[in-house]
């Protein structure tokens, strides 16, 4: 069982290998804000919104997802396996933690997930988007994308850009992230 509890460890090991597949996740309800941030930095990241515990365990277990979560009985369950411990602090706080065992920063696809449904983006011609979009937005950027699943479009943007960029840089996930363009929620 790896049930990784964030207080008292002084040299913790990496928990996924950076060489291997990018890590995916399931999270609890109560790290929605995480959530967000992570497809924003391009992982896979499922909610999972089941009451029972058991089942989110068997869930992650089943899935081969990393369970984050900042319910400390959840990761105490029997049925845990793959478990980071989060605090119950908000994202910021809760990125510098599972920073130290997942290597986060070289696995960055920043952009590339769309942040409502968890699915990936694709680009679109700017001619096939026009009618779904205010004309100040469509006149203004060169550049979309759209969820293959929920359809959402996506632009670059530079106040969520330089958020995300903010909190990557201060919150130990690397300061070389190469973050040039970024999306805005439809
Ligand atoms: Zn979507």
């Amino acid at each position: 069982m790896t049930v990784i509890r964030p207080e008292g460890l002084r040299d913790p090991s990496p928990l996924v290998n950076p060489t291997l597949t990018p890590p995916r996740f399931i999270a609890d309800t109560m790290l929605g804000s995480l959530v967000l941030w992570l497809r924003l930095m391009g992982f896979d990241t499922l909610i999972h919104a089941a009451k029972d515990d058991n089942a989110l365990l068997r869930s992650a277990a089943s899935s081969g997802r990393i369970l984050l979560t900042a319910h400390r009985a959840l990761a105490a369950r029997p049925l845990a396996r793959n478990v980071i411990l989060l605090p119950p602090t908000g994202p910021r706080r809760q990125l510098e933690q599972l920073a130290r065992f997942c290597p986060l920063h070289r696995r960055l696809k920043p952009f590339s997930r769309c942040p409502r449904c968890n699915n990936l983006l694709r680009p679109v011609d700017k001619d096939r988007v026009r009618e779904q979009l205010p004309p100040y937005i469509w006149e203004q950027y060169e550049r979309f994308s759209r969820c293959t699943s929920c359809g959402r479009i996506y632009w670059p943007g530079s106040h969520r850009s330089h958020a995300l960029g903010k909190m990557m840089g201060g919150g130990g996930m690397g300061k070389n992230c190469e973050l040039r363009e970024c999306l805005i929620a439809n």
